[in-house]
């Protein structure tokens, strides 16, 4: 789960790292408010989108006085943003933050992650600050600092100490650099995050090491230990269709092809996906329907598949293992009446109570493409959007 740039901010605020004060309004009168209540001569205007590259695409604005704030409030409010990471759709702006400027001496760049590699939470840092840092490490590499962390020990000192100097701080930028960092990291672990990043970390013209941009996402797994950092999800962020199925315990990630694919077990569904390309057509979504779905878990699976207007036909394959293939059938033939399906519907199951599965898909009365393994499914799937290249 990600949230914003003002919430990361008053969660590492609550582990003692600096940030600048600031007040998220939701309309052009509360921005202005806020600047008021900053009391600053100068504040920055920045649109809260689950998005970075806000700054390049005109999100983020230095603003001198509170009508100043009202009008820049006024023109992003309630208006896509798009920038490199959004897409070419944008992200609607409903809220901003409205910050005191910092006078900016050095923009730098840290981050903490879930190192997949080191098995650890590593630190990484870097001088290019308020870059891609993607693209600083694809081209130059030797200016990317990583360091990974002992969970046991948590960062060290001398780690924290060795990234400062990295940076080139000096004097008591160094202590501020360690106080900052080690703050950062108590915030993740106890957090359970699995991403900070601030970029860019400043050096102001005074002197101080603050964080100007910030950006948190956590563990989905681990957030029934936080409902405080649950209640920060922002729905209108995320796809609608993978929060109905976080409801019901589904694994479901929109994709942009037309075949609705319906399947239980991680390994299936992507061995699904790939058969489906291997046809000739493209997957609308990965879902993993799980191992024990009842009835209402996979009519719920359905609906959610069929809320894509982009789906033309929609292939089910399940291996009855621990879920059985009449159980499916009951699920399929209660959504498929729920919704009055009207699209190519294949069919692919193998395993328990396979026979009792297909007689009550059968019986039902719903018009249903058998296949005989997961070849032919494929095959028949594409063939009923019109075959191979079709409704690409
Ligand atoms: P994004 O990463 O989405 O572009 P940032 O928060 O990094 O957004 O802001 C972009 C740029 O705007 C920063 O690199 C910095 O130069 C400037 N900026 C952001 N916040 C402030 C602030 N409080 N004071 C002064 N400049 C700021
Ligand atoms: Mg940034």
């Amino acid at each position: 789960m990600n949230i914003h740039e003002f919430q990361a901010k008053q969660v590492l605020a609550r582990f003692g790292a600096p940030v600048p004060k600031g007040q998220v309004a939701s309309t052009p009168h509360e921005a202005a408010a806020a600047f008021t209540t900053l009391g600053q001569p100068k504040a920055v205007v920045k649109a809260q989108i689950h998005a970075g590259g806000r700054g390049k695409a005109g999100g983020v604005k230095l603003v001198s006085s509170a009508d100043e704030a009202r009008e820049f409030a006024a023109k992003i409010l309630g208006k896509p943003l798009i920038t490199h990471q959004t897409g070419p759709q944008g992200r609607v702006v409903r809220r901003v933050y409205v910050e005191q400027a910092s006078q900016i001496a050095r923009e730098l760049y840290l981050g903490m992650v879930v190192d997949r590699k080191a098995a650890t939470v590593s630190i990484i840092v870097s001088s290019e600050g308020g870059m891609e840092i993607e693209e600083v490490a694809a081209k130059t590499p030797e200016k990317v600092i990583s360091e990974p962390i002992d969970p046991l020990v948590g960062l060290a000192s001398f780690q924290a100490r060795k990234a400062a100097f990295a940076l080139g701080l000096k004097d008591k930028q160094v202590n501020q650099f360690v106080a900052l960092a080690t703050s950062l990291y108590k915030a993740f672990w106890a957090t359970d995050a699995s991403l900070i990043e601030i970029n860019p970390l400043v050096v102001t013209a005074d002197g101080h090491v603050i964080c100007l941009d910030a950006k948190m996402s956590f563990d989905d797994n681990g957030l029934f230990r936080h409902p405080e950092i649950r209640e920060l999800r922002d729905p209108n962020e995320e796809d609608p269709a993978e929060i109905e199925a976080s409801k019901y315990d589904l694994n479901y990630v929109h994709l942009d092809g037309t075949i609705g694919c319906m399947v239980n077990g991680a390994g299936l569904a992507m061995a699904t996906m790939d058969i489906v390309k291997q046809a000739g057509a493209e997957p609308a979504n990965f879902l993993d329907v799980g191992g024990g779905a009842n009835a209402e878990k996979v009519a719920a699976a359905f609906r959610i598949l069929l809320s894509d207007e982009r789906v033309k036909a929609v292939l089910i394959n399940i291996f009855g293992g621990i879920m059985r293939c009449d159980v499916l059938a009951e699920g399929v033939v209660e959504a498929a009446r729920q919704v009055q399906l009207k699209l190519p519907l294949v069919v692919r199951m193998e395993g328990t109570n396979v026979d009792r599965g297909k007689q009550i898909l059968k019986d039902s009365g719903i018009k249903v493409i058998t296949a005989n393994d997961m070849a032919d499914a494929a095959r028949r799937v594409v063939e009923a959007i019109g075959g191979r290249g079709a409704n690409r």
